[in-house]
């Protein structure tokens, strides 16, 4: 039998992460920080830089990020689209209003390429924690001294605590809680970020260019003079999940129609580029630990890409957690505490996430004109009581 570590207190000292993403390594930053000794495994064998547009809000993500101390930084990566510009889908212009620098801040926030927030974390922690790529947990078995952790390379080993941010599908949280807590909300996404090939800028340097259709929104912009992004969130009952390989020719087909440079954007694809592909999925669980496991991020509490939180609630959790962590001499006190701190906003964020959904999927009960007749003369308003990410935690 294998011989457990005893622990003199229930304090804990070294701690495994499941999952290198955005929350994984914030936490591991500050485990770290407070004196911990972490470590991080992660399933893809080499971060690649693969990205989607996403924001970090002013009130809780960006306030992370300043206490981390890359908050400069990740501004120099900042993808300034203030400029909305909507159009139906007979390409009939809806709006083309500018967000003023505080509706801006406010609502959106810093908004940034996921790669050069997870490589900014990347850097800032590679150095001082270990990081194992191409590993994941297989099975985890806990007594009063320990969880002693089994990977796929067939090592065992005993952490003081294992903490799980291995994302909205975490197989972490099918070992430890069994199946059963992921809620797909009647949408999906497709998102990427790639070079541009087109030969031309697809738009204006702070323009958002928007379709809205009876049940999706696409979306394209420049990110600098060499990258263009896109994403097109779509009703999806079912969700069929598709290939990677298929992806392309399938929005070439659905949603190539509406919008002649989105079209040029999907034909320049090349098999080198990777699209994001999902489910609106909601993870939903009645407590987020179990003995010595503790889930974070989307792992825990997924709030969907609808919501425009799940980055900045993932980094806000990596801090809490371990902050509680390193004032409670007992880790279920931390993870108590943290879960009744959090849960409350997460359950905002989610709702939040519902509302938008609703309305890419043309599920409300105002018809699909008469929205976008209010969009025309409440534009700004509108959008951002829709989908704002203005979510209020301060910060313990
Ligand atoms: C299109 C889109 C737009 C978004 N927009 C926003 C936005 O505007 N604002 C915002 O705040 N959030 C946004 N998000 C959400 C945000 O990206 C996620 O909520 C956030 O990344 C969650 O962080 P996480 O650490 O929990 O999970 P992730 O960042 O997904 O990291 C999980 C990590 O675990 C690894 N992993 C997976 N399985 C295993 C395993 N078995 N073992 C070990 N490692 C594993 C993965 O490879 C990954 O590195 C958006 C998401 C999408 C898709």
């Amino acid at each position: 039998m294998l011989k457990l570590s005893i622990m003199s207190t229930t304090k804990a000292k070294k701690i495994l992460i499941s999952g290198g993403g955005i929350g994984g390594l914030a936490l591991a930053y500050w485990l770290k920080k407070y004196g911990f000794t972490p470590v991080v495994v992660e399933s893809a064998p080499e971060f690649k830089r693969i990205g989607y547009l996403l924001a970090l809000n002013l009130q809780i993500g960006q306030v992370v990020a300043e206490k981390m101390g890359i908050l400069e930084k990740l501004k120099t990566f900042e993808v300034h689209l203030t400029n909305n510009i909507m159009y139906d889908m007979n390409e009939r212009l809806i709006m083309n209003v500018n967000a003023t620098p505080k509706q801006h801040a406010e609502n959106t926030g810093l908004m940034l390429n996921r790669a050069d927030l997870h490589n900014t974390l990347y850097d800032l922690v590679k150095g001082d924690v270990e990081i194992r790529m191409g590993q994941e947990v297989t099975s985890i078995v806990q007594d009063e001294n320990g969880a002693q952790v089994t990977f796929t390379n067939n090592k065992t080993e005993i952490f003081d605590l294992v903490i799980s941010a291995d994302g909205v599908h975490s197989k972490t949280r099918e070992l430890v809680f069994g199946k059963g807590f992921e809620k797909n909300i009647g949408t999906a996404y497709f998102a990427f970020i790639i070079p541009n090939r087109t030969g031309a800028p697809v738009a204006g340097k702070n323009d958002l260019v928007m379709i809205r259709g009876k049940d999706f929104i696409l979306a394209y912009h420049a990110i600098s003079d060499k990258e263009i992004g896109g994403y097109i969130f779509h009703k999806a009952e079912p969700f069929v999940a598709l290939d990677p390989k298929d992806r392309r020719a399938y929005m070439i087909e659905q949603y190539g129609k509406y919008n002649k440079k989105f079209l040029s954007i999907l034909e320049s694809m090349t098999d080198s580029d990777h699209v994001f592909h999902d489910a609106f999925t909601q993870v939903l669980m009645p407590t987020w630990h179990k003995d010595r496991v503790c889930f974070i991020g989307d792992a825990a509490y997924c709030p969907t890409p609808a919501s425009s939180m799940g980055a900045s609630m993932a980094m806000a959790s990596g801090y809490i957690l371990a902050k509680y962590l390193s004032e409670a001499d007992d880790y279920k006190k931390a993870f108590r505490d943290h879960e009744a701190y959090v849960r409350p906003y997460v359950l905002k964020t989610q709702k939040s996430a519902i509302t938008a959904s609703r309305v890419v999927a043309g599920k409300t009960i105002i018809p699909y004109g008469v929205v976008n007749m209010l969009l025309k003369i409440f534009p700004i308003a509108l959008i951002t009581k829709v989908h704002t990410h203005k979510f209020e935690m301060p910060l313990p």
